[in-house]
């Protein structure tokens, strides 16, 4: 990774109570990078992309958006610094008011920051629209007047309108129909390509990040237990849990899919009030021995690719033990 990054992540904590959701991440996105975070429902991802936008406040922990820290930052002296990062979210019905029209809704960011003047803005509303695949006329109109597709049209125009260098997408088209997701994502992918912001991209479809990022990381019950490049991460999962995930995952081609192990974990995701003692996986792993009840695995660089894994079985070289069904 070249320069400084856009986000750094360091050690962050988010308790809600005796719920502990997110408990010590540390990660970084380059500038222009797109790294997907994946995870069961009840990981902590969702949670994780509120802390980064400024949304949740964490408990510990520091969350550096261009350099500067955001924590300890007043409300006031965040302001100016929220436009360097924003956030699309599952449901776009929640996120737009449904009194503004979408050309008040996407030009929303500008007003606030005081970026531009009324006829620059119209200029920008245009290109937005345009950028976004929607039609001019469009504008006039509220949420409730556009499909679902639409509205998560109007989500993204809204979040990039004043330029982020960051843009944290949690789960942007799960909550679409099956034949718009795909033009969603290819939107998202264009959009990434063209103005090169950096992307934090929460879901837990593999195929999505597969098609999307550079970089993955994997959580598990408030932590990462494993990130590696999108190549090394698909050809050679080595967390346990990765293995576990990406053989559930339907792979296009029928000849692979049949000869495919489903690795099927057995259980739910533990509960994040009382986590498991040691390795929080191993009340679901195939692979535990007695010292994963009670030593803890740090995430650590194995083999030459700087892959990061957390798992007591994975050697220094990267090998990792593969799991049987
Ligand atoms: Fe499984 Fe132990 Fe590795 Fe945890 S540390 S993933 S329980 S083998």
């Amino acid at each position: 990774m070249t320069g400084e990054p856009v986000l750094e992540l360091d050690g962050v904590v988010k308790h809600f109570g005796p719920v502990r959701a997110v408990d010590g991440v540390s990660l970084t996105i380059a500038p222009g990078e797109v790294l997907g975070l994946v995870g069961e429902s009840g990981s902590g991802k969702s949670t994780l992309g509120r802390c980064v936008v400024a949304l949740t406040p964490v408990t510990a922990g520091r969350v550096l958006l261009n350099g500067v820290d955001l924590v300890p930052l007043s409300r006031r002296r965040l302001r100016p610094l929220r436009r360097g990062v924003n956030i699309v979210f599952q449901d776009p019905s929640g996120s737009l008011n449904p009194r503004m029209t979408v050309a008040d809704i996407i030009t929303e960011p500008l007003r606030l920051h005081r970026i531009g003047n009324p006829a620059s803005r119209r200029e920008r509303l245009r290109e937005l629209l345009d950028a976004v695949g929607l039609r001019a006329e469009l504008a006039r109109r509220h949420p409730h007047e556009l499909s679902g597709g639409q509205r998560q049209r109007v989500s993204l125009a809204r979040a990039l309108s004043a330029g982020p260098a960051l843009l944290v997408a949690d789960e942007p088209t799960s909550a679409l129909d099956v034949s718009v997701q795909a033009a969603v994502l290819n939107l998202i992918a264009r959009l990434q390509a063209e103005l090169g912001f950096a992307c934090l991209f929460i879901t837990h479809d593999l195929a999505a990040v597969e098609f999307l990022a550079q970089r993955i990381a994997v959580m598990y019950l408030g932590q990462l237990v494993e990130v590696a490049g999108r190549a090394e991460l698909f050809a050679t999962p080595r967390h346990p849990y990765t293995q576990a995930l990406l053989s559930a995952a339907p792979v296009p081609d029928p000849a692979v899919q049949r000869t495919r192990r489903r690795i099927v974990l057995t259980g739910d995701i533990p509960s994040p009030v009382r986590p498991p003692t040691g390795c929080r996986f191993h009340t679901r792993c195939p692979l535990a021995e007695t010292r994963c009840l009670v030593e803890e695995p740090l995430l650590r660089p194995v083999g030459p690719n700087g892959t990061l894994v957390a798992c007591h079985l994975v050697a220094p070289d990267g090998t990792a033990p593969p799991l049987t069904a």
